[in-house]
């Protein structure tokens, strides 16, 4: 097989319309044809979106000759033979204001690999160029041309080579790589650091006064710091170095929403404007210390997940969905690392730390369906049950995020304890790296075999935590957190004694309505016949003003007490005679002794 490089072309064409043309040009097709694929999923969310619904027109040519394509399933077309070069060209429409797909507007373009970019089947390997083509300014909204932010190398040794951030070709390894650094394009707020040597840039994109840019570059340098010497505590070397000269955090900003996807030398994040710091005001809000979790979860994966991985993911197979039973390690234990991180980097402080450990605690122990489900299963079940969500899910799902990130806190805790303070997690985390991940993009890209992981464990600590796994990832117990922590000197205070009535329900409002979202299995709404999506209209004939009038209603009376509440279903009204439970109580309080 040859290795001439596999030529594309992005060019944002119509912004108001959210269209984009990308050209693919193959020099030395397969001589029985030659077939192309678009992934129907990204790596790190694990559900089928099937980015080809967005190619509105596709069509392959070969010199002037045009060459008959013949689609085969939804994601996947078939190239008659040709002498080549064959040369595809889509146009896409990118309209999606996610994370994890494409978006083009007057304002900026962002771009991810795996919506844009077609896979040439037996070519995977081949190197890739890419040419970014600018916009017609004429059809942006800005004064300024736009610039390109991507941690994409720019090509070497070409014509034509992009300058930084400029347009022109880039390149990369293969295709594995070319869909794994996302592309923004437009005219962001953008701030540099360096971290243990290597630089990382801060790109936001959206409007936000008085965006403190100073302030949030210091943070992330010292969350950065942290984790490069965590990992690599000898050559303080960034991971990304293998496959990038920066490390890229694209922010889009917008009113309320808040995600984050992980890449090898970048990722994207989603937050809220209300979240970012402002500049000349010094303290630091909760919202602020989300987003600072958000920077340090993604940073965590650099490592964990995009290096280190399943043995499933090596290599990803895109075409369908990868079932793995170790998300809850890969998820889990970056969550708890997130905000581990920000308290050794000094960001926070341990009381801030120990409310962000009570809230995940709380949130694990309000869901019944932690006892119905393992982080195990939960993580094999991703693409169909925890990324596809419906008003069961807490009465029938656990979050292999929140609950995985106590188990990672309760085997760090056993280990520190089982080895007199010798060996803990730590230790298990860097085993893992340099074991699986300092080399995966280096010629060695294997994975953790699922079973894998408690052999691994006693390797770098001495001890036998297969029964602790049996029982809180492979089983459904509650993991004792507050026992744990008290043998670390972390008291749990008891807590107060709830007096004010609840449903045992999760509420969304609608208009000026208070809906049902979720009615917890065994509750009082459950037990009185309440419904989710059932509409709240009176409590013993009140009228229920939204979610804050139930609660305000609620409020004045004492758990056990018995109402009548007359709550649409569909169009009809009913009355259901409800004996109220507790509100839902109030978050555990730990506290250093
Ligand atoms: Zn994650």
């Amino acid at each position: 097989m040859t290795d001439t490089p596999i030529r594309y072309r992005l060019a944002p064409i119509d912004l108001a319309g959210h269209r984009c043309e990308v050209r693919l040009t193959i020099d030395e097709p397969a001589a029985d044809g030659q077939i192309v694929s678009l992934p129907a999923w990204i790596p790190g969310s694990y559900l089928l979106r099937e980015f080809a619904r967005q190619i509105e027109t596709i069509e392959a040519r070969s010199g002037r000759e045009r060459v008959a394509l013949t689609k085969l399933d939804r994601n996947t077309w078939h190239a008659a033979p040709c002498r080549g070069p064959l040369v595809i060209t889509c146009v896409i429409y990118a309209w999606d204001l996610s994370v994890r797909s494409a978006h083009l507007d007057q304002s900026h373009g962002f771009f991810n690999g795996t919506s844009v970019f077609l896979r040439v089947q037996g070519r995977e390997t081949s190197p890739c160029l890419l040419e970014l083509v600018a916009p017609d300014r004429r059809q942006t909204f800005a004064d300024t041309p736009w610039q390109v932010y991507t941690s994409l190398p720019e090509a070497t040794g070409v014509a034509g080579a992009a300058r930084r951030h400029g347009y022109g070709l880039y390149q990369a390894p293969d295709y594995d790589a070319l869909i794994d650094h996302p592309i923004e394009m437009g005219t962001p707020q953008v701030a540099r650091f360096v971290a243990h040597g290597a630089e990382h840039e801060l790109v936001f994109t959206g409007t936000a006064p008085g965006l403190d840019l100073g302030r949030i570059a210091a943070d992330a340098k010292r969350i950065c710091e942290a984790q490069i010497a965590f990992f690599e505590p000898e050559t303080r070397r960034a991971p990304f170095l293998d496959s990038a000269q920066r490390y890229v955090f694209m922010t889009q900003i917008t009113p309320d929403g808040y995600g984050g996807l992980e890449h090898r030398a970048s990722t994207a994040l989603v937050c809220a404007r209300a979240d970012l710091p402002v500049t000349g005001r010094a303290e630091q809000s909760d919202g602020y210390r989300t987003f600072l979790g958000l920077v340090s979860h993604e940073y965590f994966h650099t490592w964990h997940v995009k290096r280190i991985k399943p043995a499933l993911f090596a290599p990803y197979d895109l075409s369908r969905e990868n079932h793995t039973r170790l998300l809850w390690v890969f998820e889990g234990f970056t969550s708890y690392y997130d905000d581990l991180m920000l308290l050794r980097s000094g960001v926070i402080d341990l009381p801030a730390y120990l409310k962000l450990v009570a809230k995940t605690v709380a949130g694990v122990e309000r869901a019944p369906g932690r006892h119905k489900q393992s982080v195990a299963e939960s993580s094999f079940d991703a693409w169909t049950r925890y990324y596809r969500q419906d008003e069961n899910s807490p009465n029938a799902l656990v979050s292999y995020y929140t609950k995985g990130s106590l188990i990672a806190l309760g085997l760090d805790i056993t280990l520190r304890n089982a080895t007199g303070g010798q060996r803990s997690l730590d230790d298990v985390m860097r085993l893992l790296w340099t074991r699986y991940g300092r080399d995966f993009y280096q010629g060695r890209p294997r994975g953790i075999p699922e079973d894998a992981l408690p052999a691994l464990i006693e390797e770098a600590t001495g001890v036998d935590a297969s029964a602790f796994i049996t029982r809180y990832a492979e089983g459904r117990e509650d993991v004792p957190v507050r026992e744990l922590l008290a043998t670390q000197r972390i008291a749990t205070r008891p807590p107060k004694a709830v007096t004010a009535a609840g449903l045992d329900v999760r509420v969304r409002a609608q208009g000026t309505d208070a809906v049902l979202a979720t009615v917890l299995e065994g509750g009082a709404a459950h037990r009185a016949g309440l419904s989710a999506h059932d509409v709240l209209v009176a409590i013993d004939g009140l009228r229920i003003a939204g979610s804050a009038g139930l609660d305000a209603l609620l409020a004045r009376y004492q758990p056990g007490a018995s109402v009548t509440i007359h709550a649409f279903r569909g169009d009809e009204l009913r009355a259901f005679s409800v004996r109220l439970g507790e509100a839902a109580p109030a978050e555990p309080a730990f506290v250093a002794e």
